[in-house]
């Protein structure tokens, strides 16, 4: 029998096997097109005496990559993901109570939604891919498993381990589900797969469900266990400290969790789908799928690249300069597969660069996450050298000398002399606008930023930047080059600070500037964090050092006075000033705002004597918005100025690269989500207050008159 969305076969053996192919997807999805097929599957083998078993296989590349978020986006009352949950619940209980075996013959990921129908089989066989991912990774988008993946999980493996697995959102390898008893067992390859799924339901004709035993108690024991109380009692704190109220996905993983493993299955899934819905409701939710889903979706898509030059692929790259950022280019670009000539002024200094691979590869290889064999074949790929020669046939030249002037001139000038006239030059340079730099280049055209974020190996995030010159091509080659080793790109047009730096430096000094006012430092932190942000805006001074922020403001000072324009000082900068006039320039020298130790970091005493805290201090909502609608606004600036060239860049670019609350959806999207109207308001508020740079972004005030949102 065939169906739409899945084909159903019985073997000469007498077990059915249904394969699931979502048409004209390129991957199978939880929707109703998929669950209807697989409730006429399922009554098929039901009503078919002959069939023994069945088997769940996919004929896409993923085994199903989880629910379809195209049909969520469109829900507007909560009864509708209510009754969806519900509805896919009834088609896999039937599937579960059958009476016949049924297996999941899992031959590429089961994410989400896939995950679930995975479940509700009595055995689970795998693919041995290390690269397969099995998990629920719905808290990632603000959502919990809405399948009956809190209360199967908690039932096949225990509270616990289904509150990590759930809560954490975290891709699991086969041979690590084995392990923990996710899945039943593991094949060889894609024939060995379907075989042992037919063996499996051939040697358990009377396959049941655990949790459909008469005797079947929780593994670890239910909600109501004593070794559970001290988990019960600390997970919320735990999590509310490390989500500060902002992800209430959180909250409900546990409730549903906990209150099912207090209830009967059935009463259990009930209360799993309710949670479902007030999590698809939530406005963090519809931030979430809206960046990250969708704006991400765009953006690697190639949104942002110029859609006319053929995609490109680098084979050798040439880096100059192997300090932190060089270093970490050659690395990324070298795991990608890349040929890298890893370029400084002295063997050692470029060796030292090469070495910083190896520490990597080698604490990778403790870990088991590579071979021998891999680390050398990487090691193998980076050349290092102090002669500019062994550039020659590089297709792209990235360049992380000192943050100079002259010095990048010099390197761009000795570079250029050796590359071939299609290679594309590039400035890794943080501050240094573009087509500044570009002057030092006999083809501008080709000459583009690509700004990289420390620690490289880490940080998702590289800003492509487009100098007044850069020609189409060069931005093509740029952004496919980002794509090929990993990376997520965005395209920013050239100017002070480009994008990301500039709209996080509003975040800093907006914390400083409330210590002049008489805040408690304590409370300024605090607000940062409750805010959303990953770390406080004076720790992140510290951590930035504030030398280096001195130095970009005094640059920036003289630049602008260069050009004739008048330069406003940030209330910050005088406390910045008197910090480090005093030696406090932040945590490489063990001394900023805080005092840095090896136990940690405290906030320094004389801070207090320094800036007084007021006897009245304002409402941590107010700092709090502060913190964000000063960034938000210069986001909205940057739109304004073209520095931004999409509302997707801003958003992706900023969550991305210093992480501005996940749950806003990212910058701009801050703004669409209070209502441009409110957010004008809010900001001509916070201005009348704190000054002129909370004035609302001039398209903010034209699109507030006429009810437009940022995106579209
Ligand atoms: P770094 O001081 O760690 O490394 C610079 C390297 O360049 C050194 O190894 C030095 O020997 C080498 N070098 C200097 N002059 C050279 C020359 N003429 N030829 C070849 N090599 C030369 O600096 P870094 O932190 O890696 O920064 C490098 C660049 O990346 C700067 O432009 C910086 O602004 C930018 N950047 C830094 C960060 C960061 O977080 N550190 C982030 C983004 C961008």
């Amino acid at each position: 029998m065939t169906s739409a969305a899945i084909t159903l076969e019985t073997g000469a053996d007498g077990v059915a096997v249904a394969t699931m192919d979502l048409p004209g997807r390129p991957t199978n999805l939880v929707n109703d097109e998929l669950m209807t097929a697989l409730a006429q599957v399922v009554e098929r083998v039901a009503g078919d005496a002959a069939v023994k078993g069945l088997v769940l296989a996919s004929a896409k590349a993923e085994f199903c990559a989880g629910g379809d978020i195209d049909r969520m986006s469109k829900w507007t009352d909560p009864r509708e993901p209510y009754e969806a949950s519900m509805a896919m619940k009834a088609v896999l209980r039937r599937m579960e109570t059958l009476g016949k075996p049924v297996v999941a013959a899992i031959g590429g990921h089961a994410l989400g939604g896939g995950l679930e129908i995975a479940l509700a089989c009595q055995a689970r066989i795998v693919l041995d891919d290390p690269r397969l991912k099995l998990g629920q990774p719905e808290v990632k988008l603000g959502l919990l498993p809405g399948g009956g993946g809190t209360v199967r999980l908690s039932r096949l493996l225990g509270i616990q381990a289904a509150l990590q697995i759930i809560g954490e959102g975290h891709d699991i390898a086969p041979a690590k589900a084995l392990a923990m008893g996710l899945v039943t067992a593991l094949a060889q390859d894609r024939d060995d797969l379907l075989a042992k799924a037919r063996a499996w339901c051939l040697a358990h004709p009377k396959a049941r469900q655990p949790w459909d035993e008469p005797k079947f108690r929780f593994p670890g024991g239910d909600s109501r266990a004593p070794a559970l109380a001290q988990l019960w009692a600390l997970a919320p704190s735990v999590a509310a400290a490390r989500t500060w109220g902002n992800y209430p996905a959180v909250t409900h993983i546990m409730s549903s969790v906990f209150e099912g493993g207090l209830l009967d299955f059935d009463a259990a899934s009930a209360v799993e789908s309710r949670y479902f819905a007030a999590c698809a409701m939530s406005p963090q939710s519809r931030n979430l799928i809206g960046t990250l889903w969708y704006q991400m979706g765009a953006i690697r898509k190639g949104a942002s690249r110029p859609a006319a030059p053929p995609a490109s692929t680098v084979r050798k790259l040439g880096v100059l300069g192997a300090g932190m950022m060089g270093a970490g280019i050659a690395y990324v670009s070298a795991k990608a597969g890349i040929e890298v000539v890893l370029l400084d002024t002295t063997q050692e200094a470029a060796d030292r660069g090469k070495a910083y691979s190896q520490g990597l590869l080698d604490q990778a290889l403790r870990k088991g996450r590579t071979t021998p064999a891999k680390r050398d074949a990487l090691l193998a790929r980076i050349r290092t050298t102090t002669a500019y020669a062994d550039l020659a046939g590089c297709d792209l030249v990235i360049e992380a000398v000192f943050e100079d002037r002259a010095v990048k001139a010099a390197v761009t000038q000795q570079a250029e002399a050796v590359i071939g006239a299609e290679a594309v030059y590039a400035s890794n340079t943080s501050t240094l606008p573009i087509t500044g730099l570009a002057q030092a280049s006999q083809r501008p055209r080709q000459f583009i930023g690509l700004h990289f974020f420390s620690p490289v190996d880490k940080m998702p995030l590289v800003e492509i930047i487009v100098g007044e010159q850069t020609d189409d091509q060069t931005l093509a080659r740029g952004f496919d080059y980002v794509l090929q080793i990993g990376k997520t790109p965005i395209v920013v047009n050239d100017s002070r600070g480009f994008y990301t730096s500039r709209v996080f430096a509003t975040y800093v000094m907006e914390g400083i500037a409330m210590l002049l006012e008489g805040v408690h430092p304590r409370h300024i932190e605090q607000a940062g964090l409750q805010a959303g942000m990953p770390m406080p805006p004076l720790a992140l001074q510290d951590e930035v050092s504030l030398s280096l922020s001195l130095h970009v403001i005094e640059q920036t000072r003289k630049d602008l006075e260069a050009e004739g324009r008048t330069y406003r000082p940030h209330p910050a900068e005088a406390v910045i000033r008197r910090l480090c006039a005093a030696g406090r320039v932040g945590r490489k020298a063990g001394r900023g705002f805080y005092d840095w130790g090896d136990d940690g970091r405290r906030l320094w005493p004389g801070l207090r004597e320094w800036y007084p805290a007021a006897a009245e201090q304002p409402p941590q909502q107010e700092l709090i918005d502060r913190l964000m609608v000063v960034q938000a606004n210069e986001a909205a600036r940057c739109l304004d100025e073209g520095v931004l060239r999409s509302v997707a860049d801003g958003n992706i670019g900023s969550i991305l690269g210093w992480g501005f609350a996940p749950f806003h959806g990212g910058a701009l999207q801050y703004i669409d989500a209070m209502g441009v109207q409110r957010f004008v308001a809010r900001a001509r508020e916070l201005a009348a207050r704190h000054g002129s740079r909370f004035e609302p972004a001039p398209n903010l005030v034209r699109r507030a008159a006429s009810g437009l949102r940022l995106a579209g």
